[in-house]
């Protein structure tokens, strides 16, 4: 903590003068989670390196979450954005863009037909607004711990005695309880007894779990049961693959061959432009339609589907997002992955690494978490934190969440590398301890 302060006067200033116009001197609410006693402030980001104001330079392996999972300055994508800044970020009306996106999302994702959206939260709630209006129900269900966006009715856990508000989150009134079911991933009885009562609009899921520093998969035969008891109790099944992304180039639903009715996502999708899409089916379609046909402000947004973001899109979808790309970050994914493994191998730790493509993370816990019951209460938060910060003094960047890695066409093979060297140093030293 003292190197990280130490060498980052430039950042602790502004950190301070940040304090007179946003609330805890950041600018969202997410920065002040992050581990860095300073914040980490980025002057530039080009390729994989992060610029600090102080100088430093990293290798980003969080690479924003997925919304830079291309890298920050892929030249494609900073090509087609200039070129398309010359041609105006917003009209209002179509362009040929729109309908080469839709199409391409349609052949990538399976679903029919596609509109857009302004981030991931936005997709999922538009996602969300239209299975409502299809069933004429309002309950929704979500897995425990899952994270979909800023989205009041799904900041929720599993109690001993139900459903509440995420520890911590003020829900300003709106009560979960009504609105939404909660079960762990995995449990496929829990699911089974939630979707009985046949008043639940839709399952919003990650088709393999990704929040809170972990990668949980699907045990076989779970995908089966929850495709099959939704179409049973007559709720849609809209998966959120805005994380799972590094799978694959057509996501989980191509990885694991999935069927959902409905299908949201942001960040990735337009390389970090603000920008979401959602999928849906015939069925879910009819009920949108009536939305464009009388033209009213249901499901209006301006600023879906601009220029900007759907150029952005066409050159991630047509340019960026190939199977050799793919085969370079998941080299690096399992080279680093392996890296992990070997060390917890070594020192005999109790830890799991998890991969799913070109992302890995590690629990802290033996065998793969099943689900996020299995993984609370001890997400292992401060470790996670000293652990970020001796890489990050050292010029590797890991989320600072979740400390997961993802890798982009553009990340390096030596900076893998070297964080391998590197977490077998502070492993070491801490089993010194
Ligand atoms: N879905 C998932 C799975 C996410 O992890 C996130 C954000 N971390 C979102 C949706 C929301 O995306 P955004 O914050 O860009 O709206």
């Amino acid at each position: 903590r003292a190197a990280w302060i130490e060498g980052r006067p430039k950042a602790a200033a502004l950190h301070e003068r940040a304090r007179a116009s946003q609330v805890h001197g950041t600018p969202h609410h997410w920065v002040r989670q992050f581990p860095p006693p300073v914040p980490l402030v980025v002057e530039r980001a080009e390729g994989v390196r992060l610029h600090d104001t102080d100088g430093h330079v990293y290798a980003d392996f969080g690479l924003a979450a997925t919304a830079a999972l291309w890298g920050h300055t892929h030249p494609a994508v900073v090509e087609a954005l200039r070129d398309q800044l010359g041609r105006g970020t917003i009209t209002m009306w179509p362009g040929e863009d729109h309908v080469w996106v839709t199409e391409e999302l349609s052949r990538r994702f399976g679903l029919p037909y596609w509109q857009f959206a302004v981030s991931g939260t936005d997709a999922n709630r538009f996602a969300l607004v239209l299975a409502r209006v299809a069933t004429g129900r309002e309950k929704i269900l979500v897995f425990n711990r899952a994270y979909h966006g800023a989205l009041e009715p799904t900041y929720v856990v599993l109690t001993a005695d139900g459903v509440a508000p995420e520890p911590g989150v003020d829900m300003g009134g709106i009560d979960v309880r009504r609105t939404t079911e909660v079960v762990e991933f995995n449990d496929v009885p829990a699911l089974e007894r939630a979707l009985a009562g046949g008043d639940i609009a839709a399952v919003l899921a990650e088709p393999v779990m990704t929040n809170g520093g972990a990668v949980i998969r699907p045990e076989p035969g779970f995908h089966a049961a929850l495709r099959s008891l939704t179409r049973e109790a007559g709720t849609l099944l809209l998966f959120d693959e805005t994380q799972t992304i590094p799978a694959g180039p057509g996501g989980c639903v191509r990885e694991l061959g999935l069927e959902p009715d409905l299908i949201a996502m942001g960040k990735f999708v337009a390389a970090g432009i603000p920008a979401g899409v959602y999928g849906m089916s015939e069925e879910v379609a009819a009920v949108a339609a009536r939305y464009t046909e009388h033209g009213d402000g249901g499901l209006g947004s301006t600023l879906a589907g601009g220029a900007l973001a759907v150029r952005a899109m066409r050159t991630v979808l047509g340019e960026v997002m190939t199977d050799k790309a793919y085969a370079h970050m998941n080299r690096l994914a399992e080279r680093y992955a392996g890296d992990v493994a070997a060390v917890i191998e070594r020192h005999g730790l109790p830890w799991h690494v998890g991969r799913l493509g070109a992302r890995v993370s590690y629990a802290f816990m033996p065998e793969p978490p099943r689900n996020a019951g299995s993984l609370y209460p001890k997400p292992g938060g401060s470790l996670r934190a000293a652990l970020w910060l001796f890489l990050a003094n050292r010029g590797i960047v890991l989320n600072g969440m979740s400390g997961a890695a993802l890798f982009s066409p553009l990340s390096e093979e030596a900076d893998v590398v070297r964080h391998g060297e590197l977490f077998a140093e502070v492993i070491a030293e801490l089993a010194a301890v």
